[in-house]
């Protein structure tokens, strides 16, 4: 069965998938789920409290409201940014920074690592870290894998490169492409403390993509949340 929580694809996952799970045999579900341990230890629990994650910017049609709206509820988050758009938009790298949240690396371009060498997933790594320095005076700690894909090439790479933790995730919303913001709020709903939840306020195809879906399905569900005892923290 293919893994159902590939995220941060804007075409089918199985488009992608079929045909790489076939080539790969046994170690696919280890370089794919989020949750498989096989090639190094990555993180997939928040604890005590639950971790919202933010992929894929920043987006300048995005990010500021979503700012404001966990200023609204005072809830910290962590944000996998793309050096591209940082390079481009430095001042909303800024701007998550001094609100306080959590910034880590996402690659520069958002490239499939699974078959680059481990040279080139350093290169990817070091030039967003080089995009984020620049824009916040600070580098990064932790680090995501575009489309959740790693391999022991990868894990090496973030060795070397001194990043301390891998961050998956244990709850999606889903939430790549525009839709109804129920469908989202759906997801969510089973969220609870420990779960690390990932959402999207970018898209690594397109720097202005709309998420109005999730500012909407956030907006309903982080009260109700907060209300069932739901506690919040950034990853760093
Ligand atoms: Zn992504």
């Amino acid at each position: 069965m293919v893994c159902p929580h590939l995220e941060c694809l804007a075409m089918n996952p199985l488009e992608i998938i079929v045909p790489t799970v076939a080539a790969l045999g046994v170690p696919a579900w280890g370089a794919f789920h989020p949750r498989s341990q096989l090639f190094g230890t990555t993180v997939s629990s928040a604890g005590n409290a639950c971790a919202l994650t933010f992929d894929d910017g920043p987006n300048p049609r995005v990010t500021s409201k979503l700012l404001a709206l966990l200023e609204k509820y005072r809830v910290p988050a962590t944000f996998f940014v793309l050096g591209k758009y940082v390079k481009e938009y430095p001042q909303l790298a800024k701007e998550i920074r001094a609100a306080n949240h959590a910034i880590g690396n996402h690659t520069y371009g958002h490239p499939s690592l699974l078959f680059l060498t481990r040279r080139q997933i350093r290169d990817e790594l070091s030039r967003c870290e080089d995009a984020v320095f620049t824009a916040t005076g600070q580098g990064t700690t932790i680090v995501r894998p575009p489309f959740g894909f790693r391999g022991p090439q990868f894990h090496s790479a973030v060795r070397e490169m001194g990043l301390s933790k891998i961050v998956m995730w244990s709850v999606s919303g889903r939430d790549w492409k525009p839709q109804p913001a129920a469908r989202v709020s759906r997801r969510l709903r089973k969220a609870r403390n420990g779960d690390i939840v990932l959402l999207h306020d970018g898209d690594h195809h397109a720097a202005n993509a709309d998420r109005s879906h999730m500012l909407q399905a956030l907006e309903y569900s982080i009260p109700r949340w907060q209300d069932s005892g739901l506690q919040f923290l950034k990853i760093g």
